[in-house]
């Protein structure tokens, strides 16, 4: 990288250092001491990985920038089940290579891809290691490929069976925030345009998470009973209401649902009998719990029909606290995240002020729509208006 276009970068960082201190960014240099890798995450990613870290995907499927480097976001999912954004890398992957004063660029196999493929392809422990070994030959020293191999049980398909992912790939998780970020990617932006236009796209996404918010305060969802049973109101105060629709789905899966008693204690075959076969329920009343064989609530976080029929049977009628997941729920972003250095992460100060704006908004323009059609409304408001404005 330039010395030019590397003073500029860090002094974007610093400015973002300066605007809020738990902006985060690392930088890795080549053997010429110059910028290799660039990785940042803002105040607001770091918050929204502690709050829904739990499943992480690395995406790279975008195209590159001028500087021909690949880019990389970190992404999951927020208690909407929205896209969120925890963290985003600019690598070197290409080379460039002086002949003369011709510039030719040599494009080495992508190393991006074959770590994809090490993500997803591989359901054999040897086919895995075996590829990702010869991933690790392409490049030349110490990387971030040895850091992430070492965490390997979190993100490689072959480790991932029957593990928390939300019940989605990666693939879904950000297909819109890819054609976000494609469009600019054809143009050829300077780094800092990139980074300026990175950060619309992020702000884009929180948007849409502020508006979800404002709908889920606005409107409890839809129970389908009358007189609803305590776990589904209970539910529906607690879950967002994308999550509580999920959760009443499989409630109502659970009122059709047979159960036949096992051998064990507790132990029962769960099933509808006609178009699948039952699943195993372990419960025990003492501890409040239920283990059910189609793991569901380990991948998704959500109990499964067949553990809600086990708990109704043991006469457990609210969800028990473990089943609750906070990531889940409308409180999850309440109470303190600390950053690495234990300074408190300062949560979007403006959030409060931003949904009262929308509240507002909505009803002036309510009011106008109303009054425009009636001369002496519209002189009302008009000097209500001012007279709230002195
Ligand atoms: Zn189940």
């Amino acid at each position: 990288m330039a010395y030019g276009i590397a003073g500029s970068m860090l002094k974007y960082f610093q400015d973002k250092i300066a605007e809020n201190p738990s902006f985060q960014y690392a930088l890795q240099m080549d053997c010429e001491e110059k910028i290799a890798s660039i990785f940042w995450a803002d105040a607001r990613m770091v918050l929204d990985y502690a709050h829904f870290g739990d499943v992480v995907s690395f995406d790279t499927t975008f195209g590159t920038n001028n500087e021909s480097r690949p880019f990389g976001v970190f992404v999951g999912f927020n208690h909407f089940r929205e896209t969120v954004i925890f963290g985003a890398a600019l690598m070197q992957e290409k080379r460039e290579k002086n002949e003369g004063k011709k510039k030719e660029k040599i494009e080495e196999p992508s190393i991006l891809s074959d770590f994809s493929a090490c993500m997803f392809q591989y359901e054999e422990i040897a086919e895995f290691e075996q590829n990702f070994d010869l991933m690790r030959k392409k490049v030349p020293k110490q990387t971030w490929l040895d850091s992430i191999y070492k965490l390997k049980e979190k993100w490689a398909a072959y480790y991932m069976k029957g593990v928390f992912t939300l019940g989605m790939r990666s693939t879904q998780l950000s297909e819109s925030l890819n054609n976000d970020l494609k469009i600019n990617f054809k143009s050829d932006l300077d780094l800092i345009r990139f980074f300026k236009h990175f950060k619309r796209v992020v702000q884009g996404k929180r948007n849409t998470e502020l508006n979800s918010e404002f709908d889920s305060r606005k409107k409890q969802p839809r129970i389908f009973m009358r007189r609803p049973p305590a776990m589904l109101v209970q539910a529906s105060k607690k879950y967002t209401p994308v999550i509580f629709e999920a959760f009443q789905g499989e409630y109502e899966r659970s009122l059709q649902a047979c159960a036949k008693a096992m051998d064990g204690n507790n132990e029962y075959l769960v099933g509808d009998f006609t178009y699948e076969e039952g699943y195993k329920v372990i419960g025990d009343p003492s501890k409040q719990t239920v283990v059910c064989d189609c793991q569901q609530f380990d991948r998704v976080g959500i109990l499964c029909c067949h553990a809600l029929k086990v708990l109704d049977i043991m006469n457990i009628k609210l969800l028990p606290p473990q089943y609750m997941l906070k990531r889940w729920t409308r409180e999850v972003r309440a109470g303190i995240v600390q950053d690495n250095l234990g300074r408190n992460i300062i949560e979007n100060p403006k959030m409060d002020a931003m949904l009262g704006f929308k509240f507002m908004s909505n009803k002036f323009l309510n009011l106008a729509y109303r009054a425009a059609y009636y001369p002496e409304c519209i002189m009302l408001v008009d000097s209500t208006l001012d007279v709230l404005d002195k």
